[in-house]
């Protein structure tokens, strides 16, 4: 993993906080140049927050069973997603390999670090093109750094298997980031089951999903504890506010209330694919691992522009490839449900 890293990261000498030179409990803290008051009232938002969010850490391996020393907090997955370009890919000359359609962060942060996104895009029906991917595996690319593989994929909503993610592992020499972000919506399984066997794999989870967080930006990467250590050393000292913190943390507490929700959410979304399925607008629903729908249509930037009329906002995902005339649509309240599947009803061309 040494190697891959960019040279400037690899000698970083880290930023050293107030807070990594004294750990305990004391009386007076005058190291960080805060103010001693508290205007507003949440508790003690006048000091620094912990840099590596050790609560919240143990907390996660209680609850997730997320190893501490394997986890690195980050400002939601995107700030992990854009740290790990960063860390390995020199701009202007490494590259990531992505496979399209998917989540388009990665390619954003590709090329606002000056970095090429090289494409494997999906065959039609949404699974991999493992010759690809092994062709270019096979290379031994020592500059086709990542290769970020999001399973359930946004926007197709499927997941692929683990022995499909264990092939991709197998067969890329470089980092494999498995972006997990639906991963609890999902009965196919995590890669995390894969970290101790295959030491190039990172995945990434999130609280903006089922934890129903994302206004508290918290993502986690799930890694080797080198890596780890690596994006500790490089990411903004103080990157997740104290609030965002403490609420990861409360949302853990609520663990059962939670996975209760999960189950309403897949039972609401498996009710509502054969809903959609009977529409005369609807030509096709695909089957889905995640917390929304892809419905291809007749005609999906006119559904889109009546169900806004309509103050109903879906992703219209035309544009994406093999996805013409698709729209993906969250699984919300039953009751928001029932509105945009009455107004797709409703809807006369
Ligand atoms: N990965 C995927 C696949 C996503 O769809 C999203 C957000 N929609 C993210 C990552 C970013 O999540 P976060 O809120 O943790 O930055």
């Amino acid at each position: 993993m040494k190697e891959l890293l960019r040279d400037n990261i690899r000698n970083l000498v880290p930023y050293s906080c107030a807070r990594d030179e004294f750990s305990g409990e004391a009386d007076v803290y005058l190291d960080a140049n805060e103010n001693w008051r508290e205007f507003i009232n949440l508790d003690t938002i006048n000091r620094y927050p912990d840099p590596v969010c050790t609560a919240l850490r143990k907390k996660i391996e209680q609850v997730m069973l997320l190893p501490f020393e394997n986890t690195v907090i980050g400002n939601g997955s995107d700030e992990i997603i854009d740290n790990l370009v960063r860390m390995f890919c020199n701009p202007g000359k490494d590259s990531i390999v992505i496979l399209p359609p998917t989540y388009g962060a990665y390619k954003v942060f590709a090329d606002v670090n000056n970095v090429q996104a090289l494409e494997i895009p999906l065959l039609s029906d949404f699974t991999l093109d493992m010759d690809a991917i092994k062709k270019v595996g096979a290379e031994q690319d020592p500059t086709k750094k990542l290769l970020f593989c999001c399973s359930p994929n946004n926007p197709t909503g499927n997941a692929y298997s683990l022995d499909t993610i264990e092939e991709i592992c197998k067969s890329f020499p470089n980092i494999v980031v498995v972006d997990e972000a639906y991963v609890d919506f999902s009965d196919k399984g995590t890669a995390v089951s894969l970290l101790s066997k295959y030491p190039n794999l990172v995945v990434l989870r999130t609280f903006s999903k089922c934890w129903a967080l994302a206004g508290a930006r918290v993502g986690i990467l799930v890694a080797s504890s080198e890596i780890c250590q690596t994006m500790r050393a490089m990411k903004y000292p103080y990157n997740v506010g104290l609030p965002s913190q403490r609420a990861a943390l409360h949302a853990l507490n609520e663990a059962d209330a939670v996975r209760k929700e999960l189950e309403n959410i897949k039972t609401v979304r498996n009710e509502y694919s054969k809903k959609f399925q009977t529409l005369s607008c609807v030509t096709e629903v695909y089957p889905s691992d995640a917390n929304f729908l892809l419905i291809k249509t007749v005609d999906a930037t006119a559904l889109w522009h009546y169900l806004t009329e309509k103050k109903i906002i879906v992703r219209n995902r035309t544009t994406q490839l093999h996805c013409e005339n698709c729209l993906r649509i969250a699984i919300g309240s039953e009751e928001e449900c029932r509105q945009v599947y009455e107004a797709l009803a409703s809807w006369r061309k």
